[in-house]
């Protein structure tokens, strides 16, 4: 998968170099591109922002320095990318939408700063390629690079090859073998800790046994923490 990253704190990246992103990058099967937005600028402050029509607070992202990067990385006969708009207006980022967009060839990512960029640029973006807005959570970032980290971390595990073991997808919380509720509470050695005790179950070495407790602890913590989740009739 090719991954291209536009931003003005492109240092905000540094982190995918390591661990399992960092590893899918140096072994080529994630092909990273981080690019500065300034670079698209013509003047000499290089300025990618500006006061905001109808007036109100704060300043917005210019659309001229966008659809130059936009036209210099995308060239208009081949193929394009999914563009990803991090916004807290956006859809609510999912686990589903990190396997959709694991699916794709190439992720272009808009990390915006300010308040915003000017929505011109998305509504351009669309006659060329495909764009999905997407927030974090429902709460505002200062920029959208953490948010492009959290989305491109997401992706990357999903894509075959990057994990040692590809059961674990399934298993963990948002997965498919929890019908996409929330993960049952997981223990390792010793068995007694500071005098708390590892449910006896799994240690009994009855399989089905540890499989039933473990839905019903899926079951339990997603009713409490996320109900929401609940897949009722199952
Ligand atoms: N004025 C915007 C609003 O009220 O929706 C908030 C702008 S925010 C200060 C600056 C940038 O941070 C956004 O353009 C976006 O790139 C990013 N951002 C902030 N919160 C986010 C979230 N919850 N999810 C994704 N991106 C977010």
């Amino acid at each position: 998968m090719r991954i291209d990253l536009v931003s003005i704190f492109c240092d905000y990246f540094a982190p995918l170099q390591l661990s399992l992103v960092g590893k899918a990058i140096s072994s080529g099967l994630v092909d990273l591109g981080v690019h500065d937005l300034r670079d698209w600028t013509h003047d000499r402050h290089r300025t990618v922002d500006d006061t905001p029509y109808g007036g109100g607070a704060g300043m917005v992202m210019k659309p001229e320095p966008w659809g130059e990067v936009f036209d210099a990385l995308v060239p208009a006969d081949g193929p394009t990318p999914v563009l990803v708009i991090p916004t807290p207006a956006g859809e609510p980022f999912r686990q589903s939408i990190a396997a959709e967009l694991a699916e794709a060839d190439w992720l272009l990512f808009a990390c915006g700063r300010y308040e915003g960029i000017d929505a011109r640029v998305s509504e351009h973006a669309r006659t060329k390629m495909q764009v999905r807005e997407l927030s974090l959570g429902d709460y505002v970032l200062n920029g959208g690079e953490v948010a492009a980290l959290a989305i491109v971390e997401a992706v990357v595990r999903l894509i075959p090859g990057v994990l040692g073991n590809p059961e674990s997808l399934a298993e963990e919380s948002h997965g498919s073998q929890l019908n996409g509720e929330l993960e049952y509470p997981v223990f390792t050695k010793p068995s007694t800790w500071r005098g708390l005790e590892v449910p006896p179950v799994l240690l009994s070495g009855n399989h089905g046994e540890v499989d039933r407790w473990r839905l019903e602890q899926a079951r339990r913590i997603t009713a409490e923490r996320r109900p929401d989740l609940l897949q009722f009739g199952e």
